[in-house]
This record gives C-alpha cells, sequence and structure tokens, in this order.
C-alpha cells in the first residue's frame, strides 16, 4: 500500500500532538488501497474550525469554515482539514440546511457518499471502516452507505456522483444503487448546472465511461435531453453496424480521455435523429447532420455553462467532423489556417474515432488520416507558414510599401492565400515584389 506522503503526516501529527484524532478520509483512502495515487489528500479531525486554526496558524486559510473545513499549506502542498461532521435535515436535495460537528469518526464517515469513499486512514496505516469498502473495493462494487433513495433524496448530485465514480474506477453499481439512479434521476434538475458539469467532465473521460453511458441514458438525459432520441436509433446504412449511441459510444472509447474530446465524440452525431430521410431502396442518410449536431451541442453545453473556450472548441470539432480528411499539402495548409494546430490534430483523432466505430469493413480510413497526419507533421516540422502571424510581411510592410487602410488587410490576405497554397514561398523580398506592382489596385 502508498504511503502517507511527509506533508500530510505532518499535518496529522500535529494535530495528534495536540490531543485531537485526525485521519486521512475519502478518496486518496480509496485510490490507496487501489494502489493509485492520490490526486490531493483530505483529513478528517476532532478538532473544531478554529482549534485547527490556531495550531496551523499562519500556514492555515479558513477556506470553507462554514463546513468546517480549513486549508493547511505545509511545504508548498495543500491539505484541506475538516471537522468531523454530521449534516442536518436536507430540504432542496443539495446541501443540508445545517452543519453539526461532532467528535465521533463514525458519525462522519456516515454522511459520505459511497462506501469506498467512507473509510478513514491513520498515521500508522489503520483503516477504519465500518461499511464494508474494503470489501466492495476488492470486488469492483459502487455502494452506497444507507439506504440509497434516501442518500439522493438528500443530495440528487451523488446520483451522478454514482455514475462518475463507476465510470472512472470501472466499478459495477450495487443493483439497489442502480435501480435508485434511475428511479430518482429527476432529482437531478435541482441541482447548479456547474455541480453537474464537473461530475460529467469526470465521468466521460472514465476507462468504463461507454459502459456506465450505455446502462444510464436516461439520467444524462435529464439535463441533455437530446442524446435520447439517439439510442436505439437504427442508421439503416451499411457504413454503420451500431445505432446512433453504440456508435457515439464506440466513438468516445476511443478517443483519448480529454473532456473536449469525449465531449466532441459523444456529441458528434447527435443531430442525426432529427435529420434522417430514407431513399427509395430503404437506406438512411442524415444530410446536414454535422450542422444540426453542432447547434444542439451548442445549447447542451451552454446549458451546463461550459466556457466559451471549452464550448467553442467541441462545436468547432463537431462541425468539421464530416467533411473529407484533407489529405493534401495544400488542403492541410488551409485547415491549419482554419483551426490551427491543436484543433487540426484534434480533429483527426475525432475522425479516427467515428471511423473505428463505423463497420468493420469500413474502418480502413485509417491510412487515410496517417497520410493526412504524415503531412502535418512534416509542415510542423518546417516551420510551414498556415497563419497571418507567419507570414514573413506584416501590415507595416505593406503601409511602408503605400498601402493604407483596409487595403493593407486584403494584401495581406492575398499574401497569406498565395503563401498557403504554395504559389509563392514565405520569403520577405518575394512577397514585397509581388504585391508592389498592384498597390494602386488593391
Ligand atoms: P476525487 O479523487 O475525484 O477527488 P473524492 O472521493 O476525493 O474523489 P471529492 O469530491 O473530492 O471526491 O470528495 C471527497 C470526499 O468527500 C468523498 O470521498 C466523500 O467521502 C465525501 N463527499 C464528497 N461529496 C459528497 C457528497 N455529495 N455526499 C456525500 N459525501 C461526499
Ligand atoms: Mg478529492
Amino acid at each position: 500500500m502508498a504511503e502517507i506522503p511527509e506533508y500530510v503526516k505532518n499535518v496529522l501529527d500535529t494535530l495528534a500532538a495536540a490531543g485531537h484524532e485526525a485521519w486521512c478520509v475519502g478518496g486518496c483512502v480509496r485510490d490507496t488501497l487501489l494502489g493509485r495515487t492520490p490526486e490531493d489528500w483530505d483529513v478528517t479531525t476532532s478538532a473544531r474550525p478554529e482549534e485547527t486554526m490556531a495550531l496551523f496558524g499562519s500556514h492555515a486559510f479558513p477556506t470553507g469554515l462554514r463546513h468546517g473545513t480549513v486549508t493547511v499549506r505545509r511545504n508548498h502542498r495543500s491539505v484541506e482539514v475538516t471537522t468531523y461532521r454530521v449534516d442536518g435535515a436536507y430540504h432542496d436535495h443539495r446541501r443540508p440546511d445545517s452543519v453539526t460537528f461532532t467528535r465521533s469518526l463514525g458519525e462522519d464517515l456516515r454522511r459520505r457518499d459511497f462506501t469506498v469513499n467512507a473509510m478513514a486512514l491513520g498515521r500508522d496505516g489503520t483503516i477504519q471502516d465500518p461499511f464494508g469498502g474494503r470489501e466492495d473495493l476488492r470486488n469492483g462494487v459502487l455502494r452506497c452507505v444507507g439506504e440509497p433513495g434516501r442518500r439522493f433524496d438528500e443530495d440528487a448530485l451523488r446520483i451522478l456522483r454514482g455514475l462518475r465514480f463507476a465510470a472512472v474506477l470501472g466499478f459495477k453499481i450495487e443493483p439497489g444503487t442502480a435501480a435508485a439512479i434511475r428511479r430518482d434521476r429527476e432529482l437531478l434538475r435541482d441541482i447548479a448546472a456547474e455541480r453537474v458539469r464537473v461530475e460529467l467532465m469526470k465521468l466521460l473521460c472514465g476507462q468504463s465511461a461507454a459502459e456506465v453511458l450505455r446502462r444510464f441514458p436516461e439520467v444524462i438525459g435529464v439535463f441533455w435531453p437530446e442524446v435520447l432520441p439517439m439510442v436505439g436509433f437504427d442508421q439503416k446504412n451499411h457504413h454503420h453496424c451500431y445505432d446512433v449511441w453504440e456508435h457515439s459510444l464506440h466513438a468516445l472509447e476511443a478517443i483519448p480521455p480529454e473532456p473536449e474530446l469525449r465531449c466532441a465524440a459523444l456529441l458528434h452525431d447527435v443531430g442525426k435523429p432529427a435529420t434522417f430521410t430514407a431513399d427509395a431502396a430503404g437506406v438512411g442518410h442524415f444530410y446536414g447532420h454535422g450542422a444540426v449536431s453542432e447547434t444542439l451541442a451548442d445549447g447542451m453545453l451552454r446549458r451546463l455553462k461550459c466556457s466559451t473556450e471549452f464550448r467553442e472548441a467541441v462545436v468547432r470539432l463537431v462541425a468539421w467532423h464530416d467533411r473529407d480528411i484533407p489529405r493534401t499539402e495544400k488542403a492541410i495548409r488551409r485547415a491549419l489556417g482554419k483551426l490551427g494546430e491543436r484543433d487540426l490534430r484534434r480533429l483527426i483523432l475525432l475522425k479516427r474515432a467515428d471511423n473505428l466505430a463505423q463497420a468493420p469493413e469500413f474502418r480502413d480510413r485509417q491510412k487515410e488520416l496517417d497520410k493526412g497526419e504524415a503531412i502535418l507533421d512534416r509542415l510542423m516540422a518546417e516551420d510551414a507558414c498556415f497563419s497571418l502571424k507567419q507570414l514573413a510581411v506584416n501590415g507595416k510592410d505593406l503601409t511602408e510599401l503605400g498601402l493604407s487602410g483596409p487595403a493593407v488587410g486584403r494584401a495581406l490576405k492575398v499574401l497569406l492565400d498565395a503563401v498557403v497554397d504554395g504559389e509563392l514561398p514565405n520569403q520577405r523580398e518575394t512577397l514585397l515584389s509581388y504585391v508592389s506592382p498592384f498597390v494602386t489596385e488593391l
């Protein structure tokens, strides 16, 4: 089992030396027992927040005093130290009306969401595990602490956290917990979009995201009803061996676990059900589905209050996924000019994933993508010019030639297009002598 890091031991020791109980708790204990490296370490203690504050002095910051949380800085790292607490009554499916501090570790563990998250690890390696978390970890089972329906009624975010942990850990959801997740899903409507988004993005990046989405589409449909028509939608097209939802899940599995990529893979065909037509032979077509997917994805990401940068990156990938793969140098330079290197590489990943999720006999598009990617690599290695920033002349050069106003922009565009299309080399002298005869016309 992994060791508790020194800076955390130091926090535990300081609390213990002052006569308080202190334990590592929650995700760090779960991850340590799984042999994973925890992202951060949380400590739970019998010390009251003001006692913790006094004990750590200038190293303590009151980041969540109302819930009993003090952030302690040690060796440039932070540890969240929270007082043992019980949550009072819940009335809004979101947050307890009040929290009460307690001196009982058992009570603190009981308020936690899942058995695998309700264990404490002591300085000496002892483990407190009143709800069978270790056994559930061994068996790969996610199970609520206590009665699932009651726990979801208290805080509906736990419904989505359940799916998130199942996806990230690759766990099965215990049948009683799974049934309550489905039954109580509508309670998620009371949860703030930002909190839904955080859990959803972690879910989508989990190793078992596709499996969880496959089993619980109706839960995702509470905040993203647009996905529901995809489920079971027969494409009636020999390129496809899966329905629209299955195809999207296979694409999601085939793309690296980054939120933008996973969202783009899941939503790239969300416009298909609305654009379906069957021809005289009964073959299905989805003309214009790229644009409809783009519009739907935009609305879905706005609803979850995603950042503009995130939303635009995903929507651009969705919009572009249906175009032909650029394979010639000219086409790749142009795509670079429109998308930039990062998004063009992401588009290639999306096109690969989309193709891998098609019927087996059509998965050979990978070779074309390899070819496009090889050209892209070469262009980048050659420092090829595809944007105004890289052009060997700038606005000032053209002003000195006698151009002014909008003509400067027009001339730059002409030069950039010529360089991108390979008609002119990106050399200052060549470019200037190319435009100078036209100065009066531009
Ligand atoms: P991660 O590795 O993603 O941080 P985590 O288990 O640490 O996972 P956090 O959201 O950081 O998850 O929460 C820390 C701990 O607090 C959880 O392990 C759980 O014990 C408890 N907890 C967090 N949110 C809730 C909740 N909504 N209801 C009950 N307990 C919760
Ligand atoms: Mg955590």
